[in-house]
């Protein structure tokens, strides 16, 4: 196999582009296509400071890496999950990666701050592992966002991530949702403006990226990744993936092109502050307050609000929770 671009000797196919690239070419176009997404919907300025949230996986090392490269002033941000060795080994590797750099990394430990781990929230709490474990990392990474003074928080779902989230909204279709899901959350009231900077490169790509890099990441799967709902659609994109190369891509880049015109005008509810905590949220209390009083046995108010409230948090929570769609790569970021 011959490089597309300098003809040398490839090391790296992509199927769904038909091409073969050396080690160098590969790194230049996946740069490039990060570079791309960057521009074409407007998702860093030069001055601002960015936020990666780094799980230890491949996609979230990957972003970092590629925006030191760019230039931008990118610290990371690791949240302790308190997934046994599973958690300290990516611990292990993030540290290490922002030593390589010299790049600046926070760590928040969800026990420490917030009393629980995600294990504990999966046994005690009425939702499932995943599901605390997203609403966590989304909370906490807007939290921390807020409070060291970043303008944007990227995280770093791939092309998979996104077709998979599509999928799962589609097939029950979840209109609101499908018309949030976009590469750029702008910042509101009380939420940092988010980013995807990826969600042009498969996951083979940034696997691929990672590894020629010399990143070491976290390869194994998180242990309670059994029943995670993302991961079967990711299965089922895969299958299709493999009888015709591309379809993920048609799938979620048409999306963006196409089918998002028609889903736009979804209201975005007004958001007031949680009264425990004073993050932004469509209920009295935001769905973490809720989500964490119930896990630690606590009680947030008297019962008289009524299902109505109760019903809410369980819309924004079947809303919020698709891991892919709330840090890094899913299961596996
Ligand atoms: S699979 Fe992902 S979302 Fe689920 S518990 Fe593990 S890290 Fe959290
Ligand atoms: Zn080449
Ligand atoms: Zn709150």
């Amino acid at each position: 196999m011959k490089c597309r671009r300098c003809r040398g000797s490839a090391v790296v196919e992509v199927r769904r582009h038909n091409a073969a690239y050396c080690r160098g070419c590969f790194l230049h176009v996946t740069r490039a296509q990060v570079e791309r997404a960057i521009r074409s919907w407007a998702m860093l300025r030069p001055s601002d400071r960015v936020l990666v949230a780094v799980s230890g996986g491949k996609d979230s090392l990957a972003l970092w890496d590629i925006l030191l490269d760019l230039g931008y002033r990118a610290d990371g941000l690791y949240l302790g999950l308190g997934i046994g060795g599973y958690s300290e080994r990516s611990a292990e590797v993030v540290r290490a990666f922002a030593a390589s750099r010299s790049a600046t990394l926070r760590e928040v430990d969800l026990a420490e701050a917030y009393g629980f781990d995600v294990p504990t929230a999966g046994r005690r709490g009425s939702r499932s592992t995943c599901a605390v474990c997203g609403l966590s990392k989304r909370y906490v990474f807007n939290r921390e966002a807020l409070e060291g003074g970043y303008d944007v928080v990227a995280t770093g779902h791939n092309l998979d991530d996104e077709a998979a989230t599509l999928l799962g909204n589609t097939l029950r279709w979840q209109t609101d949702a499908i018309a949030r899901q976009s590469p750029v959350l702008p910042a509101a009231d009380g939420l940092v403006k988010k980013v995807k900077p990826l969600f042009r490169l498969s996951e083979l790509e940034t696997a691929a990226y990672a590894f020629l890099r010399g990143i070491d990441y976290v390869v194994e799967e998180c242990p309670l990744v059994a029943g995670n709902t993302q991961l079967r659609y990711k299965q089922a994109m895969n299958a299709i993936e493999a009888g015709s190369p591309g379809t993920k891509a048609q799938f979620f880049l048409g999306y963006l092109q196409r089918g998002r015109p028609r889903f736009e005008g979804a209201d975005r509810p007004e958001l007031e502050p949680c009264a425990r905590c004073g993050q932004p949220t469509t209920g009295r209390f935001c769905a973490f307050c809720r989500a964490r009083a119930q896990i630690l046995g606590e009680r947030l108010e008297p019962r008289a609000s009524g299902a109505g409230e109760d019903r809410q948090v369980a819309e924004e929570l079947a809303e919020e929770v698709l891991p892919a769609e709330l840090y890094g790569a899913g299961p596996r970021g």
